[in-house]
């Protein structure tokens, strides 16, 4: 069996491996164009922040150390041209030589990852790079140190040097950050109305605080007109002095080789593949942020860059290639779909997400409840508890969890991860609150806070409770709904949200019969003591909906709008609110 590999990195070394220690007699070749393989391109940024000093730690394999380990014979400087299916060949070019030879192959397997695509127009001439690669970062570092001069250890650099990061997804604000690190002046663009896209607009919205509490210059709705003569110019026609410019704007896959051999591309844009990996061509492979996968939520084609479908992928490949070859294994099982969990640090706040945010949920009409909690990461007695924020999506049929986002410090990275979980696994989102979590104060809660996400959907499935969202309340009060702020008069008088009255969680039953007439919205700090309000005034048989989130939820969604009407969740109608008020002067004092 004489396997080809295209792409030495994620997706391709990950089969490569695994292929070997399947099978030991087969013949397993690797040709990656660049110079590296099994590097660590997630690693990227934190050597431009210099979080990661020694250069060699990005380069977890060379040609030399996969020989003598798995006997693969890996071809750097070596680019895939073409494929002839009919003959069974690839064409290759040594970058190096300009060679062109031909490779027989009985499996091909296509890991050639992403590609980019440039948003600046022609004729930009300030230095432009990506952040994809080895090359990439080199050539990064070596300008930054250019431009900012030899400096000294006590006094920094010499020279204040600034850059232009376009795109605030995932890898952009990993630039932002690590710029900043360095000492760089950045100016953050985003053609979007808020950052980090995939994150619902009130979730994205500490980003950019955290963002512009750095120093950042954060930009939403506005994209790059041009960059010239050391200045960027975006489009509301404002400019800023720069260096460099980061391009992070997305990636496509790379379905190049598959398209021009004929093979399949499915709908989302990717190569298509079956649940083994195998392209259109039973003999051809497509793993990693080239190939198309399957969503968990919808059961639809999709696509998802991220490194751990990209490894998980690989070795399915390699599992079902050893089970088509003579003798086989029966390793190969089918793939799962995928949610598209993901994770990223900025500036210390780290923010999760898995499956579907709210707004795609609302664009594509399936009916869900939504929870927003703000617990802490561990006891609050105990020294260091930091808060985060969390957002549930849950199935307003069946109760199964369709995804979350966290944003916070310490213990998102075990939240989300125990969200997804309990996703694979098909745990509905009232079964949270039985999950049985290890708990010591400095570690979590007796209530954990995935235990409390539970209890809040265990009510709204079971219709204990009723709430409404941060984006549904301006309506309500149009519709005369009153707003009552449960929480301390001191709470109030600091903030409050416009047209509230504020009756006091502890006073509430003495002054039950003040309340004004008609339905009520109760709200709180994070939606806790709103949620006993409710139950209280419910139980009184008052008609009430709680405030999801409370007033926290609320002011970011708030905030959110505020940087850009394009960050709503949902088109709104337009609303005049109506100013609620309390029925006794008694109340007012
Ligand atoms: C800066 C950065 C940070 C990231 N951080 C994270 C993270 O924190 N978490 C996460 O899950 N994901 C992260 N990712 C995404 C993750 O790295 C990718 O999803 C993953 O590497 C995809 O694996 P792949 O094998 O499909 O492609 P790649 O790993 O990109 O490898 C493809 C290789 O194929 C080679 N190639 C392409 N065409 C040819 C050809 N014709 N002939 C020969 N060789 C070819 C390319 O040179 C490339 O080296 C990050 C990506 C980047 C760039």
């Amino acid at each position: 069996m004489k396997i080809l590999i295209v792409g030495g990195v994620a997706g391709g070394m990950s089969a490569a491996t695994r292929m070997r220690r399947l099978d030991e007699a087969a013949e397993i070749i690797v040709f990656e164009r660049g110079h590296y393989v099994s590097f660590a391109n997630c690693g990227l940024p934190y050597y431009v922040g210099g979080l990661i000093e020694d250069r060699s730690a990005l380069l977890l394999q060379t040609p030399e150390s996969l020989a003598s380990r798995f006997r693969l014979d890996v071809r750097i400087d070596h680019e895939v041209t073409g494929i002839d299916r009919a003959a069974r060949t690839v064409s290759v070019r040594d970058t190096v030589t300009g060679t062109v030879t031909t490779e027989g192959y009985d499996r091909l397997v296509l890991a050639a990852g992403a590609t980019t695509r440039s948003v600046l127009p022609a004729g930009s001439d300030l230095p432009v790079h990506t952040l994809r690669t080895v090359d990439d970062v080199d050539q990064i570092t070596a300008l930054l140190t250019r431009a900012s001069g030899p400096g000294s250890a006590e006094t920094g650099p010499a020279a204040t040097v600034a850059a232009v990061v376009i795109g605030a997804g995932f890898i952009g604000l990993e630039a932002v950050e690590n710029l900043v690190l360095r000492g760089v002046q950045v100016t953050a663009v985003e053609f979007a109305g808020q950052v980090l896209g995939p994150l619902d607009p009130e979730m994205a919205a500490p980003v950019a605080a955290v963002l512009k509490a750095h120093g950042v210059d954060v930009r939403v709705d506005t994209s790059v007109r041009g960059a010239s003569a050391g200045r960027v110019l975006f489009s509301d026609g404002t400019d800023v002095a720069a260096d460099l410019i980061i391009e992070a704007t997305g990636v496509l896959p790379d379905t190049s080789l598959a398209a021009a051999a004929g093979l399949r591309i499915g709908e989302s844009g990717a190569i298509w593949v079956d649940d083994t990996q195998r392209t259109s061509d039973p003999l051809i492979y497509a793993v990693g942020d080239g190939a198309e996968k399957i969503d968990a939520i919808s059961g639809g084609p999709t696509r998802i860059a991220m490194a751990g479908l990209a490894n998980r992928h690989g070795r399915a490949a390699a599992d079902s290639i050893a089970d088509s070859a003579a003798g086989a294994s029966g390793v190969a099982v089918a793939a799962e779909p995928a949610f598209g969990v993901a994770i990223v640090g900025v500036f210390g706040t780290t923010v999760a997400m898995v499956g579907w945010s709210e707004r795609r949920l609302l664009a594509s009409g399936r009916g869900h409840r939504v929870v927003h909690t703000h617990p802490s990461d561990h006891a609050g007695y105990y020294p260091g508890a930091e808060q985060m924020s969390v957002k549930l999506l849950v199935d307003a049929a069946t109760d199964a969890i369709l995804g979350a986002q966290i944003v916070g410090g310490h213990g998102v990275d075990k939240r989300i991860d125990v969200i997804a979980t309990a996703m694979a696994g098909g745990l509905t989102a009232s079964a949270l609150s039985r999950l049985e979590l290890a708990y010591a104060p400095q570690y979590g809660s007796a209530k954990d806070p995935i235990n409390q996400l539970g209890y809040v959907a265990d009510n709204l499935a079971a219709g204990t409770t009723r709430s409404l969202q941060w984006h549904e309340l301006a309506a309500a009060l149009a519709a005369g709904e009153a707003l009552v702020d449960v929480r301390t008069a001191g709470e109030f008088a600091a903030k409050s949200i416009p047209g509230a009255i504020n009756v006091p969680l502890d006073e509430l039953r003495d002054r039950f019969g003040d309340l004004p007439a008609g339905p009520l919205v109760v709200h709180c700090q994070v939606g806790q003591r709103g949620h006993t309000a409710a139950r209280l005034l419910s139980q009184l048989g008052r008609e009430v909906r709680n405030l999801d989130g409370g007033y926290k939820t609320w002011a970011a969604g708030a905030a959110a709008l505020a940087a850009s009407p394009r960050a709503a969740v949902a088109p709104a109608p337009p609303v005049s609110p109506v100013v609620p008020t309390l029925s006794t002067e008694r109340i007012v004092a």
